[in-house]
């Protein structure tokens, strides 16, 4: 690890994932910056003791608008343009890793075609953290070789839907879905219906590593009545397949505790 304070460079921009919200899982690098950059935009997916943590009078808030609304992609995108350009340096705050349904794709893309230099700084990633805090390996020797990470934000009846839950469903692997509480009961049904067992485990870990985190654990045909019944609400993550399953043979010596935990099977 370098020594001293580290160095923002001005008229730079950093695209840093936060990890999932405990703070302790910010990366070294992640902390580092956040204290040494002029201006650090984020959103909420941080977290509140991460957000909480960040320098007053030196932080944007770019997520939801006064009404509600999320701020369009595009002045997020001019916004970290103009803060390089005016000499800053400038730390883009996103939840997990930026580059995981992060949008840091699409901003290190703009950056770059303005001109601007940019740093990636990896994070820890809700899709893998959130499933490991509640005691579920994404992969298993005995349970799975491979693992799928997809949105859940679509509609899977859609003819033209950019998840093919078929194939899917076919692959055998672990499906961890992210932005995927709304549409629970639409792509739990459209898998049973392309042949996955409907007794395959799942779980919903909501808010991983936050206070308050709550894991829900049932079958693709008891997961949305399960998740009902414990009240899961966005963010949170589904785990789909076998793995889910082990939460249960390491819960009662599983330490990860975050606060209220709500539990179901
Ligand atoms: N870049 C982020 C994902 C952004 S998409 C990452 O790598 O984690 C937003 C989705 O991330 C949420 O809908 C939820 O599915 C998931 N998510 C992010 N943080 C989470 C957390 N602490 N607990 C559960 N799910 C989380």
């Amino acid at each position: 690890m370098s020594e001293g304070p580290i160095e923002a460079e001005p008229g730079t921009v950093y695209l840093v994932g936060s990890g999932p919200g405990d703070p302790d899982l910010l990366t070294v690098k992640a902390k580092r910056l956040l204290e040494a950059a002029d201006v650090v935009l984020h959103d909420k997916l941080p977290g509140p003791e991460i957000i909480e943590s960040l320098p007053e009078g030196r932080r944007e808030d770019v997520g939801k608008r006064a009404g509600g609304e999320r701020t369009p992609q595009v002045e997020i995108n001019e916004r970290l343009v103009e803060l390089a350009q005016e000499n800053k340096s400038v730390v883009r705050l996103k939840g997990g890793d930026s580059f995981i349904f992060g949008r840091g794709g699409e901003e290190a893309e703009y950056l770059a075609a303005h001109g601007v230099p940019f740093e990636v700084v990896p994070a820890v990633t809700s899709a893998v953290a959130a499933p490991a805090v509640a005691g579920i390996p994404v992969t298993h020797r005995d349970h799975a070789s491979a693992v799928s990470f997809v949105t859940g934000h679509e509609d899977p009846t859609k003819a033209e839907s950019a998840v093919d839950w078929e194939a899917l469903a076919a692959g055998g692997g672990t499906i961890v879905v992210l932005m995927g509480v709304k549409r629970l009961p639409d792509y739990t049904a459209a898998l049973c219906e392309a042949g996955m067992d409907p007794e395959t485990p799942v779980a919903l870990v909501e808010r991983a590593t936050w206070p308050g985190q709550q894991v829900a654990v049932g079958t693709l045909e008891t997961i949305v009545d399960v998740s009902n019944e414990v009240g899961i609400s966005p963010p949170a993550v589904t785990v789909i397949g076998d793995v889910a399953s082990t939460r249960e043979s390491v819960a009662d010596f599983l330490r990860n505790d975050y606060g209220k935990r709500v539990e179901t099977y």
